[in-house]
């Protein structure tokens, strides 16, 4: 059966480039990298040059890049880091209600220490509006954490704006940039932003690799206790492979950055309109112009998105569906539910995402089966008006 895997924001393959760096420094370049003896050299250049390479690619310095597990940690750790930090200074911090659970649920943790967090509205299209920005600024404001771009929705967010002003009020800026590395190009100091989180596995990149961004002169606790890798500020033996593969595939994702960009946009602006063509009773959810190349989010009147997703399986097609299913629950994704839309709608949302070999065929096939499967699920849906 023939297999289509439209599920890139989740996570994509580890690239051959990146492969390539880590298998020598798995097997014979193994050493630990604070190691005193030729073996830890190995692992210690290899991240070294790593690190210089990623700093260039965000116009960063080196000693402002810092390794993590993943997009999760270096979220946990920007987040609670800054706040604890800073607490003396004050105990607000301004987010989005459509952040990842990384974020979010930092924050809830930081409530229940006392801190106090304003959600900034969006708009049916997930949009931060900068004046609710400036509007809930407070002299208590320590940190302003707003993602890139959103991993559900595929909507870029205001962030050159949002650093502008951070700057200008003195305040922290975190960006989760966990989807847009590779689609969006940063330069950390003309976007103002303190502190940025990349995941390597979303830039095909090793699965486990986190960076965190720090501007120095930031005041940020340590968030790991243990040894005094990373300039003593995070703890942990450091993964040399994986280190490099993200910076290779990191470099590899920003060449030719224009033309990937385009083909993944042609792609999804076709599936878009045939969506919206060829299927009754659909909602594009998510900005239509400032959009992630790769991204597609649709709700699906009267059916449920389990459904769509486990026939699109059942066919050989790997898609998201709107709610956290994966983590046990059924309850509509907190995004789709923050720009508006009703429970019985979110419901029936599903989440597709291209990556670099997706083709036009893919693309045609998908389409073509999810007619079919919407279609038959709806001929069994009491709901459905047209029967
Ligand atoms: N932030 C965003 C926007 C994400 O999409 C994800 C993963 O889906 C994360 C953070 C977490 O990254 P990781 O899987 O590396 O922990």
């Amino acid at each position: 059966m023939k297999r289509i895997y439209m599920d890139y924001a989740a996570t994509a393959p580890l690239c051959d480039e990146a492969l390539k760096v880590m298998i020598p420094l798995m097997q014979t370049d193994f050493g630990n990298p604070t190691s005193l003896h030729s073996f830890g050299r190995d692992g210690i250049k290899a991240v070294d040059s790593a690190r210089a390479d990623i700093a260039e690619i965000i116009g960063a310095k080196s000693n402002e890049i810092y390794f993590t597990s993943g997009g999760t940690e270096s979220d946990n750790w920007a987040i609670k880091g800054i706040a604890r930090a800073n607490r003396k200074k004050g105990n607000h911090i301004i987010s989005t209600p459509i952040e990842h659970h990384a974020v979010i649920e930092s924050l809830k943790m930081l409530e229940q220490e006392g801190f106090e967090v304003t959600y900034l509205p969006v708009d049916e299209y997930g949009n931060v509006d900068v004046n609710d920005l400036l509007a809930a600024i407070t002299p208590k404001t320590i940190l302003v954490s707003v993602m890139t771009a959103n991993n559900e929705i595929g909507t870029i967010e205001p962030i050159e704006k949002i650093g502008a002003i951070c700057r200008e009020k003195k305040i922290y800026f975190h960006t989760d940039a966990v989807q847009a590395m590779g689609a969006v190009k940063f330069d950390v100091n003309a976007m103002n932003i303190d502190l940025l989180s990349m995941s390597a596995h979303k830039f095909y990149g090793p699965k486990g690799v986190g960076v965190l961004y720090i501007r120095n002169g930031v005041r940020i606790d340590k968030f790991m206790s243990g040894g005094e890798q990373e300039r003593n500020k995070r703890a942990g033996t450091i993964n040399a492979p994986g280190i490099a593969g993200t910076a290779i595939a990191l470099k590899s994702a920003y060449e030719n950055f224009e033309e990937k960009n385009a083909k993944l946009i042609k792609l999804r602006d076709h599936m878009i309109s045939r969506i919206q063509n060829e299927i009754p009773y659909v909602k594009l959810n998510g900005a239509v112009k400032n959009r992630l190349p790769n991204n597609i989010n649709f709700s699906f009147k009267y059916i449920e998105g389990e459904s769509i997703l486990f026939n699109l399986d059942l066919a050989g097609i790997a898609v998201s569906s709107g709610s956290a299913c994966s983590s046990g629950s059924l309850d509509p994704s907190h995004v789709l539910l923050a720009i508006g839309l009703p429970h019985e709608i979110a419901h029936g949302s599903i989440r597709f995402t291209l990556g670099r070999s997706t083709t036009l065929e893919d693309v045609d096939y998908v389409v073509d089966t999810l007619k079919t499967i919407i279609e038959k699920l709806r001929k069994m849906s009491p709901l459905y008006p047209a029967k």
